[in-house]
């Protein structure tokens, strides 16, 4: 038998949807992996790591370089600074910077608010941990009064337990990038409750239409309640590699390097390197994928528009979301199973990233695949029975 902390945590929606893609031969619009490599000078980076010797243990904390490298893009992007030594850790992608953070933050019956839809690690940690979540639905109006994150929606989740509050912005999967101004009263939030907040920023440079993505690390009084996490996976098309980093004041680096030593130990040692002198070399190619995506964003939005299917237009990730009410179903998990077979094409229904039913009639694709997979499967689309 399974321990109870793997109970009623259900099997990701990704494995069951990619699974039926492979077995319909669906184009894939469901996982959110680019189809194309990031740049072949990093491939090269890590070859020669690999063929140089750096095959042993990294440091716990990360190789110096990478460290510095991270310290200096901090700087450089955002004027944010950070000690190398003391304030940078790197860890096994995002990931397990989400694990650890909140093992080493979150004690039984604590409990932690989480932006709902949610990346799905963030509640499977948390009830690892022993915590107990608290979401707050995010609006898809970005003209909602009081923003998409209003200060009474957080107000109702707090209690004497809250401790920590998840944030991800850009987000995954609304593709949504929180203003100033939504970030300012997330902060305040956080400040008037003296609430620790780890920031996902793994698509902090897969931004469109000239929006800017603002760390909450950056307003005032959060650098030091503030945990910020990234990695080298969406800003370099190197989803497989898992090597991230996390920022913050030294005690919460510290204490999650506490948890991330009985984790992983350490972190792919000859990818770390690659990681660094992408970091210090290759600021451009972010910036031009973010391009490059933009326009696909536009081809698959349109597309969706023309079919009938009703999209938000996202302002950064790889993700587009769309409401399936108009072709007269009411269940994601329900059309996204039954999307193969009537148009060939494979999507990820919302439902499972929300406590609640807030979710259920929306559905995501991405668009991190390449110009003709997204016409194919828009084609299909196009000529699939898609009403119910
Ligand atoms: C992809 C993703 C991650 C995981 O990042 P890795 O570096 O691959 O572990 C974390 N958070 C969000 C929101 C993501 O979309």
């Amino acid at each position: 038998m399974t321990a109870a902390r793997l109970h009623g945590i259900p099997p990701t929606i990704f494995a069951e949807m990619s699974a039926l893609a492979v077995a319909t031969g669906a184009v894939n619009l469901g996982q959110g992996f680019p189809d194309v490599d990031g740049p072949e000078e990093l491939i090269e980076e890590a070859v020669s790591a690999l063929r140089s010797g750096r095959n042993q243990y990294a440091p716990g904390p990360g190789i110096p370089a990478l460290r510095e490298a991270v310290a200096a893009h901090q700087e450089r992007h955002y004027g944010l600074a950070f000690d190398p030594a003391r304030e940078v850790a790197a860890t096994t992608g995002a990931t397990e910077g989400i694990a650890a953070a909140i093992l080493a933050l979150v004690d039984p019956g604590d409990e932690v608010i989480l932006v709902e839809p949610y990346y799905d690690s963030y509640p499977a940690m948390v009830q690892f941990a022993g915590g107990v979540r608290r979401p707050v639905t995010l609006s898809l109006d970005p003209t909602a009064p009081g923003g998409r994150l209003p200060r009474a929606a957080l107000e109702a989740q707090i209690s004497s337990k809250s401790k920590v509050l998840i944030l991800n912005s850009p987000h995954n999967p609304t593709g949504t990038v929180l203003t100033r101004e939504e970030l300012e009263t997330v902060a305040a939030f956080a400040r008037d409750h003296d609430l620790t907040v780890v920031s996902d920023e793994v698509y902090e440079h897969l931004t469109f239409d000239g929006i800017p993505h603002i760390p909450i690390a950056t307003l005032p009084g959060m650098r030091e309640r503030t945990l910020t996490l990234s990695s080298i996976g969406k800003s370099y098309s190197f989803t497989g590699w898992k090597i991230g980093w996390a920022t913050g004041p030294e005690h919460l680096v510290q204490a999650l390097l506490g948890a991330k030593q009985w984790l992983t130990y350490t972190s792919g040692a000859p990818l770390q390197p690659a990681a660094a002198y992408a970091l210090e070399h290759l600021d451009h190619w972010p910036q031009e994928l973010a391009l490059d995506l933009q326009g696909r964003r536009d081809l698959l939005c349109a597309g969706l528009k023309e079919i009938g299917l009703d999209v938000t237009i996202p302002e950064g990730t790889y993700f587009a979301v769309s409401d399936i009410t108009d072709l007269g179903w009411s269940d994601g998990l329900e059309f996204c199973r039954a999307l193969p077979e009537r148009a060939g094409v494979v999507a990820i229904p919302l439902q499972g990233f929300y406590d609640g039913d807030a979710g259920k009639h929306l559905v995501r694709w991405t668009f991190t695949k390449q110009r003709d997979v997204i016409e194919e499967a828009l084609d299909r689309l196009a000529q699939g029975r898609l009403a119910r």
